[in-house]
């Protein structure tokens, strides 16, 4: 007895195993090892053994425009939290992007190339090291003289020099705006991610695949001329140093308003009133645990600013700040809209409250974020300067809060960003509106496309691919998939699971994997031929009505040509002449998911249409049937 009841419980956890791992989806070597090492979960948690390094900066940069070569000088203390012992460091130098040597995604205007990031001085552990710049690479590989074991740290300063592109209309993130306008990003030499799954993060920075970074602590000291405003990221630490008291008090002000403050106007800025007045300037901004740091000089952007309570819960306010040449009409409405972007993101979706306590839109170029920075470009429609402000606002969230590899899974970074910016354009402008500019903007392109990159697998690491390959596969392509886990889940379920998911991960490195382990562990349910369908295959959106069924001709047979698991609208006309829509979540297609049915109400069809709306049909001459006229 003792012995059968061993044998057959064994046996049904040898099946259950089975089943379990017969569900599971794809991993890489490398993921699948941190899952057995407990560094990551199977429930969707950080594991018990989650660990990941962390640097401490202390930067100071100099800076004089019109010169457009910037100085820096920095000291790192770099913490090993790994179970390894580390022989070396890489050292990230983003800017060799700008190198003639450099691979980069696109063509660039010979305007745009650099020499790159000059290291002039490079200590370990108060030692002096030679340093031989690099050429065409985005890091460097250091020895270190001492093993860095589990739990112990290193010290670096490093002093360097690099030149930035003079302006480039055509999107430059970084670099001159104007002679005296600087928009300055991925300035700084710091030390490369080394995670759980890969070791050290070495994907080159060829400007599309923006941002893997640690959360790191940041101080940082700007030196800049008199009449210089600078803006950066973190909490500016001394106002009352740098600017007129007239001006500070204004900045201070707005932190607390519910008003739109001009803290600096344009004749003012020309009058060369705003700053105090020795020589230089030392702008200190300081701010914790967050993946980065941008900044812009100006001497001629106007400066707004205003606050709005992104925590209701704890009243908790979060700053929005514009700077912008008095050219770029549309950015006079700017911190009404980074308030407004702050406000229904908090509050709607992904709706956790803003992770910082501030943000500030520049007017440049590049339609681009920053951690509590935005560097947009100027539009002639009111209505896409404010689209595009929500959608890189959005990124504080996917990648910043969540800390993502979003060189190699942008999907979980542009794609939710792309999946909630229709949901506010929904709020702002109505849902016709936003489905329409979303079906242009994000899946025209792809939907009715026949590139065979554009259907590769979402998971295919986005380091891997270029051009509208990448660009489907990280945007469009994966948006439509949360909005189908949205419409699949209702909305109140979703958002349960969504917010649980950013309370596990934020400050982490999360992985798709985590995602989509968090979303079966608190759903409660295996979701995983959903994700597999649409993350782990190759499909496109294309269904058709196969033929009425049933002996009275009330139902549907449905087929799945192009494979996606897409929800759609039946818009049903009965024999009687009334109408119906019956809407089918992507769970129509669970257990079969090239083929379903919908058996109807026993009423007989006199036509019946798919409308498959944001999920656009590859070829719709087959979604609607019609019966034949009598007579
Ligand atoms: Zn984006």
């Amino acid at each position: 007895m003792a012995m059968k009841t061993r044998f057959i419980s064994l046996l049904s956890l040898l099946l259950f195993v089975a089943s379990i791992s017969a569900q599971q989806l794809y991993m890489p070597r490398g993921v699948a090892k941190a899952f057995a090492n407990g560094t990551r979960s199977m429930d969707g948690k950080p594991g018990p053994k989650y660990w990941q390094n962390k640097g401490v900066y202390n930067i100071t940069l100099t800076v004089a425009p019109p010169s457009r070569t910037i100085r820096g000088s920095e000291e790192i203390r770099y913490t090993n939290n790994s179970p390894d012992t580390l022989d070396k460091l890489v050292l990230r130098l983003e800017l060799n992007s700008h190198q003639p040597e450099a691979p980069r995604e696109d063509p660039v205007a010979t305007e745009y190339l650099t020499t790159g990031v000059h290291i002039d001085e490079y200590t370990e552990n108060g030692k002096t090291k030679p340093w031989t710049d690099l050429k065409g690479l985005t890091f460097a590989t250091v020895m270190l003289d001492k093993k860095l074991a589990p739990g112990s740290y290193v010290d670096m300063k490093i002093k360097w020099h690099v030149d930035l592109a003079p302006h480039n209309e055509n999107g430059g993130r970084e670099g001159a705006i104007d002679d005296t306008t600087f928009f300055i990003a991925y300035f700084y030499p710091r030390v490369a991610v080394y995670d759980d799954t890969s070791g050290w993060d070495v994907t080159p920075f060829t400007e599309g695949h923006e941002f893997y970074n640690d959360f790191n602590d940041y101080t940082l000291q700007v030196v800049a001329p008199r009449n210089f405003i600078v803006w950066a990221t973190g909490d500016l630490q001394n106002a009352g140093e740098v600017l007129q008291p007239k001006f500070a008090e204004r900045l201070q002000r707005s932190m607390t308003s519910n008003d739109i403050i001009h803290v600096a106007t344009l004749k003012e800025l020309s009058d060369k009133v705003v700053t105090q007045q020795s020589d230089t300037l030392t702008w200190r901004f300081k701010t914790d645990h967050i993946s980065d740091v941008a900044l812009a000089v100006s001497d001629h952007y106007i400066w707004d600013a205003g606050s709005v309570v992104v925590d209701k819960a704890a009243n908790r306010r979060a700053s929005v700040q514009a700077a912008y040449d008095e050219k770029s009409k549309d950015f006079e409405k700017m911190v009404e809209y980074a308030k407004h972007a702050l406000d229904w993101e908090s509050n709607n979706f992904p709706g956790t409250p803003y992770p910082f306590s501030k943000t500030t839109v520049v007017r440049g170029w590049a339609d681009m974020e920053y951690p509590m920075m935005v560097n947009d470009s100027s539009q002639p429609d009111p209505n896409f300067t404010r689209f595009i402000v929500e959608h890189e606002i959005l990124h504080s969230w996917f990648p910043f809060h969540m800390g993502i590899n979003e060189r190699r899974y942008a999907f979980m970074d542009e794609g939710w960003t792309t999946a909630f910016e229709n949901l506010i354009v929904s709020a702002d402008l109505g849902k016709p509106a936003a489905d329409q500019m979303f079906k242009g903007f994000r899946v025209r392109s792809w939907a009715l496309s026949n590139a065979v990159d554009t259907d590769l697998p979402i998971i295919t690491p986005a380091d891997a691919m270029a051009g509208m390959g990448y660009r489907n596969n990280e945007y469009g392509k994966p948006a439509v998939a949360y909005l189908a886990l949205k419409d699949m889940l209702g909305d109140a379920e979703f958002k349960r699971i969504l917010t649980e998911f950013i309370g596990r991960w934020n400050g982490k490195h999360t992985l798709p994997w985590d995602m989509f382990n968090t979303f079966n562990n608190v759903s409660g349910k295996d979701l995983n031929w959903f994700f597999r369908n649409w993350f782990f295959e190759s499909h496109y959106m294309d269904v058709g009505v196969a033929g009425v069924i049933g002996s009275d001709g009330s139902g549907v047979s449905i087929k799945n040509t192009g494979g996606f698991a897409v929800p759609f609208d039946l818009v049903v006309e009965y024999a009687d002449g009334k109408t119906e829509r019956v809407h089918m979540t992507s769970s129509f297609w669970e257990k079969d998911q090239t083929r379903g049915t919908w058996n109807g109400n026993g009423r007989p069809l006199k036509s019946v249409t798919i409308d498959t709306g944001i999920y656009m049909d590859a070829n719709d001459t087959d979604n609607k049937w019609a019966a034949k006229p009598e007579g």
